[in-house]
This record gives structure tokens, C-alpha cells and sequence, in this order.
């Protein structure tokens, strides 16, 4: 006998919901919580596949997908960058991301990403200068004061300790944006009117631009000894922030070479300039920072594996908050060979 359709809801995190998420936990725990769960999942790194992300290329910007699975589940996210879009009042970052059980297939949480992208890029950024950066690092430069600025301001200030931002763009609008959404937040925030004046006494420099070309955000001049440099805005090719010799003194750290050597900074040098996987430091094959005088360069690009923690730990805080909507994504009758047959049901209950 034909059993009744049954239908298999899908979680949904909107945009609302992921807003709420951030607000009831509390944005630096959230952050926390995804800096912990993305250092897990780097410590077992060798257990995922890798592969560098699908990127389709325009003139003005780039569409990509990132996949990645340890087995028991997969992910993937689908993310733009569009350094115009700004100037349209749009976003120059956007995402959304599903994950999936790979025992059956099905997806388990379909989720907005825009938000979940600038926090787990800030919880990574975050993680890797624990790793890095000099142990009493209490100043941060922050070059670009966009959408993913407040984000990285909030992560090192409670996974590091930064007590101290200096925020350079070169649109004091942005500037006057970023100080404002940071004031009464433990941060003393101080708006500066040249990139060296941000760089001033700061132990961590982070570059968060968005130009698609070879953009010098930083000059070697700018950069002092023991610095630790977050560079998160180059991320594509042929859209960088530093200047060729900072990374010629610098200890380079990345997340996937394969990735990163199209993407990142180390687009700029030879192919087999010697890098170190920050996953390396994190499961102690590899050492971090050497001396208290080294540059070291966390060069990051964004990896799929960032994202498949980020949407796991989203999916486990459902469970406590039920922040989410059920999606009917899912054709799924219970005579698996009738699919058909759901919609001659449906057709027989319209005509009744
Ligand atoms: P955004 O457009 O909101 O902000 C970028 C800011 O950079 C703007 O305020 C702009 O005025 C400023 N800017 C541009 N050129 C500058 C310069 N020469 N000096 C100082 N400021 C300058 O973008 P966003 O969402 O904040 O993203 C910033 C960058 O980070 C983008 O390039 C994006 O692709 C990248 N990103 C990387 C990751 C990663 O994982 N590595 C993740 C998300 C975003």
C-alpha cells in the first residue's frame, strides 16, 4: 500500500534569526565559541577534503563556492566578493552555506552566511594571532574600516586581549561608522588620519581593504619588528594590500597553500617561497612565531574548512535556541521509489 507523503523540514537560519543568535549569546562568546571550534577542527585537519575554492571570475568581481567534508558531515558555502558594490549601497560580501549529512546526503541546516562570513573571519583572524602575534599585544591597527572591521576589532579583543584600536580608511566615513558602532564596547577606539598613524605603536596591523588590484596598504616602512600583520583583504587574484618586501622579512603563515598561492598575499612571490600551515603550529608539527623580533603574517584568504566549523557550531547552538525555520526542501514520500506519486496525491487533493 502507498504510504502517505511525509515531508523532511530542513532548518533555516535567516538573517533574523543569525542576528538574534549573535544577541543572545553574545557577540565576543559567539566569537569565542567559533575561534574554539575552528582551532578543533584545524587540529585535525588531514582528517578533511581539501580543495582550493571554485571561483567564477568577472571583471568587477568573483563568485565562488567552498565545499569541504570530515566524513560525517559536508559543508559548503556560496560567497561573492565585489569591491564595487559598496558604491551601489550594496554589500561587497554576501553568503549563505548548507550543511549535510554524508551518510544519507540530506542537508541537516541551510543558513545565511553574510553575518556567520565576517564572524568566523574575524573568530580565524583571531585564532591565528593567539597562535602568532607577540603575547602582550594590547594595540591593533585596523586599515579598513568596512563591514568586516567591528567584527575584527571584537574577536582580538576577546580571544587576544587587544585593549587598544586604531582605525584607518581612506573614507573617513567608514572611520566615523566603525568608532561609532565600537564606542562603549571595552575597546578604546582611536580614529587616525594616515595609515602610519594607525600603525604607530600597534603590535597587530590588520589590512581589511577591498580594491580588486595590487593595492599597497602597507609599505615595508610601515612595519616594524615583532608585528604581527592579519592581512585579510587580499583574497582573490590579482587583489592584494602589501608591498612585496614585507613579506620577503616576514614568517608567512596560510590556511591551504593550494589556495592561498592564487589568492593571497604569496600570489605576489615565487612559487615555492616557503610557507607555514597554520594548522601545523596549532597541532605542534610546526613552529609559530621564532623570536620576539620576527614579522610574522598570518596571510589569510578564507578556507572552506572555516566555514564547515562555523556552520557545525550554528547548528549545535539551534538545539538550545531554536532560532531557525523549518524549510520544506526536502521531496521525500515514504515509498522512496514514488515520487511521482506525491504529486498525483497532491493533484487528487486540489481536485477534491
Ligand atoms: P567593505 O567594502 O565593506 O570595506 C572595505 C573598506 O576598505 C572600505 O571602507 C574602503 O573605503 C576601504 N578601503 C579601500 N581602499 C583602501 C585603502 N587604500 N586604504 C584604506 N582603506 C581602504 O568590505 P568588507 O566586507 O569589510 O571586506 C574587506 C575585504 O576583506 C574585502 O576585500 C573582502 O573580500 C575581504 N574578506 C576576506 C575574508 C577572508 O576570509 N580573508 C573574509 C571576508 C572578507
Amino acid at each position: 500500500m502507498t504510504q502517505p507523503s511525509r515531508q523532511a523540514f530542513v532548518p533555516f537560519v535567516s538573517v533574523d534569526h543569525m542576528m538574534r543568535l549573535v544577541l543572545q549569546v553574545g557577540i565576543e562568546t559567539l566569537m569565542v565559541e567559533l575561534a574554539d571550534a575552528i582551532e578543533a577542527d584545524f587540529r585535525r585537519w588531514p582528517e578533511f577534503d581539501k580543495t582550493p575554492r571554485v571561483a567564477s571570475h568577472s571583471d568587477i568581481g568573483v563568485i565562488e563556492l567552498m565545499p569541504t567534508s570530515d566524513g560525517q558531515q559536508y559543508g559548503f558555502k556560496y560567497v561573492n566578493g565585489h569591491p564595487g558594490n559598496m558604491r551601489r549601497g550594496l554589500q561587497t560580501v554576501t553568503a549563505f552555506g548548507v550543511l549535510a549529512d554524508v551518510a544519507t546526503g540530506y542537508p541537516v541546516m541551510i543558513s545565511e552566511m553574510t553575518i556567520l562570513t565576517a564572524l568566523r573571519t574575524a573568530a580565524t583572524s583571531a585564532m591565528a594571532a593567539k597562535w602568532l602575534a607577540p603575547k602582550d599585544a594590547r594595540v591593533m591597527a585596523m586599515i579598513g574600516n568596512g563591514a568586516q572591521s567591528e567584527f575584527q576589532a571584537l574577536a582580538m579583543k576577546a580571544v587576544c586581549g587587544i585593549e587598544e584600536v586604531r582605525l584607518y580608511d581612506i573614507d573617513p566615513a567608514a572611520t566615523r561608522k566603525c568608532a561609532a558602532n565600537l564606542a562603549g564596547r571595552g575597546l578604546r577606539v582611536t580614529s587616525c588620519k594616515a595609515p602610519e598613524e594607525a600603525t604607530m605603536g600597534a603590535q597587530i596591523i590588520t589590512t581589511c581593504t577591498a580594491d580588486k588590484q595590487y593595492a599597497t596598504i602597507l609599505t615595508d616602512n610601515m612595519v616594524g619588528g615583532g608585528v604581527h600583520i592579519n592581512a585579510v583583504g587580499g583574497d582573490c587574484p590579482g587583489k592584494t594590500e602589501l608591498h612585496r618586501d614585507i613579506l620577503m622579512r616576514s614568517g608567512i603563515f596560510v590556511e591551504y597553500p593550494p589556495q592561498t598561492r592564487i589568492e593571497g598575499e604569496i600570489q605576489q612571490l615565487d612559487p615555492d617561497h616557503p610557507v607555514i600551515e597554520l594548522w601545523q603550529v596549532i597541532a605542534g608539527e610546526a613552529p609559530g612565531r621564532t623570536g620576539l623580533s620576527q614579522v610574522t603574517l598570518f596571510d589569510s584568504v578564507g578556507f572552506a574548512i572555516e566555514d564547515f566549523s562555523a556552520l557545525r557550531h550554528i547548528h549545535r547552538r539551534l538545539q538550545d535556541t531554536g532560532l531557525f525555520q523549518e524549510l520544506d526542501m526536502i521531496a521525500d514520500p515514504d515509498d522512496p521509489r514514488d515520487l511521482f506519486g506525491m504529486i498525483c496525491r497532491a493533484e487528487a487533493a486540489n481536485a477534491a
